[in-house]
């Protein structure tokens, strides 16, 4: 579960391609991280994953199967929105309950869900607060436990630490990389943070204006870097 290919993916806006065609294979389990500066196209490419966006050509196969004209809904993944996307007036157990509400689950495994994504992300004791009474990690906390509770065959995470403080972020970081292990479910993770794609990732696709630089593991960037944008951005300091 969670395999994702991108087969001669493309997406134009107007007259404007921003994505020309593109391969990319993502394998079961993979903690993939898509870097690059700001508007290179990052988050196009993980709303086209995610069927926010409509691929203008190309092929998108979700555990093998085409899921190119598929609504987000029917594609089984789950995108964690920025912490403040949660809904100020619910409590914690409310805001995690309410995709499973939307999708028609039975309160008995509505509440099985939420007490494992909770004791998963140690919000056990947080359910009945609502964010407001919360620190901003436990809030990034929460918007995690809304996709987990949805058993997605992948989880596609687009800059979700960048409205936190340095320190935070550092400790998020953390977190989510043990919930990777913990969970073995795949991860798509947008960042243009340099120090995050080289922490996180098992695989880092390093993008520049739409096109893939260069794909590998933190170590093979690092030691061979196929030329000097992606030296320059994966060597250069914050
Ligand atoms: P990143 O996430 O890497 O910063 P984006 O994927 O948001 O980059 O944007 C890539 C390019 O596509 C940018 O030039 C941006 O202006 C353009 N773009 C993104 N979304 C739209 C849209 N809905 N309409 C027009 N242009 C867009
Ligand atoms: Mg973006």
């Amino acid at each position: 579960m969670g395999s994702i290919t991108l087969s001669k993916v493309t997406k134009s806006f107007g007259d404007v391609n921003v994505i020309p065609p593109l391969d990319l294979e993502i394998n079961e389990g993979e903690f993939v991280v898509f870097v690059g500066p700001s508007g290179c196209g990052k988050s196009t490419l993980l709303r086209l994953i995610a069927g926010l966006e409509d691929t203008t050509s190309g092929k998108i196969l979700i555990d093998g199967k085409d899921a190119t004209a598929l609504p987000p809904a029917k594609r089984g993944l789950a995108m964690v929105f920025q912490s403040y996307a949660l809904y100020p007036h619910m409590t914690v157990r409310k805001n995690i309950a309410f995709p499973m509400k939307m999708a028609g689950i039975p309160e008995d495994e509505q509440k099985r869900r939420i007490d494992n994504a909770a004791s998963a992300l140690n919000l056990t004791d947080y359910l009945d607060r609502r964010p407001g009474q919360l620190s901003g990690g436990q809030r990034q906390r929460v918007a995690i436990g809304r996709a987990i509770v949805r058993e997605p065959a992948a989880f596609l995470f687009d800059e979700p630490l960048s409205n936190l403080d340095a320190a935070l972020r550092v400790g998020m970081r953390m977190e989510i990389s043990e919930l990777h292990e913990k969970l073995a479910t795949t991860m798509v993770y947008v960042t243009h943070d340099q120090v995050e794609a080289m922490t996180m990732a098992d695989k880092i696709v390093v993008l520049q204006a739409g096109v893939i630089e260069q794909v590998g593991s933190p170590l093979d960037l690092y030691r061979e870097p196929k030329n000097k944008f992606v030296a320059g951005f994966i060597g250069s300091p914050r």
